[in-house]
């Protein structure tokens, strides 16, 4: 913690808002600051020297790990060289060029052309925006809304703050409604009707997005939004099937799909895209977090043949799209990016998410599956979960209010281990630097068998 001696522990109480914090138990001293003063590896150390493995990656960011020499340098040379020039009527830089291809190289088929922007949340505007430009330059101005789910996570702006389907994010902030809608989450271990299979459960989730399309008027829907795997609502994996059946659905009231690879982008899930490990044909896909590792802040949205085939015609029509950021392609991002994927080329980081997470979920589920308050362990590639019940056979959760979830991880901290309660639900998530080595994965599941011993 901050030193409660030292002046910045008053200057942070006093003057730092930090985000997603307690305003009060922050403000009153109560939550004393971490002051987070070095990384290396999968660890990172504080201000009293204790090191902690980050078993979350930051917030799934970081994924080739704390303290890489070759992307310091990337952004050191940028910076002396160019800091920054815009890249607005047709500027740009080697490493924006650069990354663009090897952002196409590496995604899934038909992609075409790379938007930069800084943040996942303003990606996902961005999206908003190209949707509503789209149908305007079709000629379909009533073809609007777009549909996300509950639980499903896509940032904190105007507009992505209501795409986001978790309570937390919308109260007391009066965003927008329309012409967002929220459809079923494919929340397996939580289904209504236990005695689905994951396959039905799945054609549910079908059928109710259907349904809604048909309710609301197929004329009026333009789009729909998912992360591959459900991330901050709970990381949840799609059940068998759920992907071709939402396709299926879409491609029958030509409605496009957005696949919000925030968190899958860059291997996560043991594939360069979580598109496909999952075999959904996204038309636009958000990418940020492990497209920089988070050395500096980047998003960006890949614009498939399809879509780009009318932003063009519009271009033509309409003039030039009025849509930028300052800080597009900002050169020391891009050159952060291009070393980044170059080193998870180098280290075979994606290889190691799949391998290496495989042995990860595995020795969790072994380790803690079995207690009887975990009612579920899941997850995919590098990311996993377990999900804390009451009781097992009924499948009764337990009351928010016992906070059961930042307990078992608060005594995973203790243990030096970092983990996240997920914000809704009891729920431990990891999401590790993808450069995790088995030695280190043992480490976090013995600190989580532990972890949860103890609070139960
Ligand atoms: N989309 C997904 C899937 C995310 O997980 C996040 C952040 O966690 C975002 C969008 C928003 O990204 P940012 O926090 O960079 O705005």
């Amino acid at each position: 913690m901050l030193d409660q001696s030292n002046e910045l522990n008053a200057w942070d109480r006093d003057h730092f808002f930090h985000p997603s914090t307690h305003m009060g138990t922050h403000a009153r001293g109560e939550s004393p600051t971490r002051l987070i003063t070095g990384g290396e590896g999968v660890y990172i150390t504080d201000s009293t020297g204790k090191t902690s493995l980050d078993a979350f990656a930051g917030l799934y960011c970081v994924n080739v790990g704390y303290g890489r020499q070759k992307i310091a340098d990337a952004i050191a040379e940028q910076a002396k060289n160019l800091a920054y020039y815009h890249a607005y009527v047709g500027h740009g830089t080697e490493a924006s060029i650069t990354l663009s291809k090897m952002i196409i190289d590496r995604a899934p088929e038909n992609m075409s052309r790379v938007y930069y922007g800084l943040s996942g949340s303003d990606a996902n505007e961005t999206n908003i925006k190209l949707i509503w430009y789209y149908n305007n330059v079709l000629g379909r101005p009533e073809k609007k809304k777009i549909i996300s789910r509950w639980r499903g996570y896509h940032g904190s702006g105007v507009m992505t703050g209501s795409l986001t389907g978790l309570d937390l994010f919308h109260t007391a902030f009066d965003l927008p409604r329309a012409p967002i809608l929220h459809t079923e989450a494919p929340y397996f271990f939580r289904r209504e009707d236990r005695s689905q299979t994951e396959e039905q459960f799945s054609q549910h989730c079908a059928d109710k997005l259907e349904e809604m399309i048909l309710e609301e008027g197929p004329d009026t829907v333009a789009a729909f939004i998912g992360e591959p795997i459900l991330g901050t609502g709970g990381i949840v994996p799609p059940p068998a099937g759920y992907w071709a059946k939402i396709q299926t659905v879409l491609d029958r009231y030509d409605i496009l799909l957005v696949a919000d690879e925030v968190v899958t982008g860059f291997g996560r899930l043991g594939t360069m895209f979580g598109s496909d490990h999952y075999g959904m044909k996204p038309d636009l896909i958000t990418i940020a977090k492990g497209l920089t590792s988070a050395y500096a802040p980047l998003s960006g949205v890949i614009v498939g043949d399809k879509v780009w085939e009318v932003l063009v015609q519009g271009s033509d029509k309409l003039g030039s799209i009025g849509h930028g950021w300052t800080y597009s392609a900002h050169p020391i991002c891009v050159a952060a990016g291009v070393a980044n994927l170059d080193l998870i080329d180098e280290l075979g980081l994606v290889e190691n998410a799949g391998s290496t997470g495989a042995y990860f979920r595995s020795e969790l589920a072994k380790a803690v599956g079995g207690h009887k308050h975990v009612g579920d362990v899941r997850g995919d590639g590098m990311i996993a979960a377990v999900e804390f019940v009451e009781d097992r056979d009924d499948r009764k959760f337990f009351d928010p209010a016992k906070k059961i979830g930042p307990q078992v991880a608060a005594a995973l901290a203790e243990r030096n281990v970092i983990g996240r309660a997920m914000p809704q639900g009891d729920i431990l998530g990891f999401a590790p630097p993808l450069c995790l080595t088995r030695e280190e994965a043992d480490i976090v599941v013995k600190a989580a068998a532990e972890a949860i011993d103890e609070v139960f």
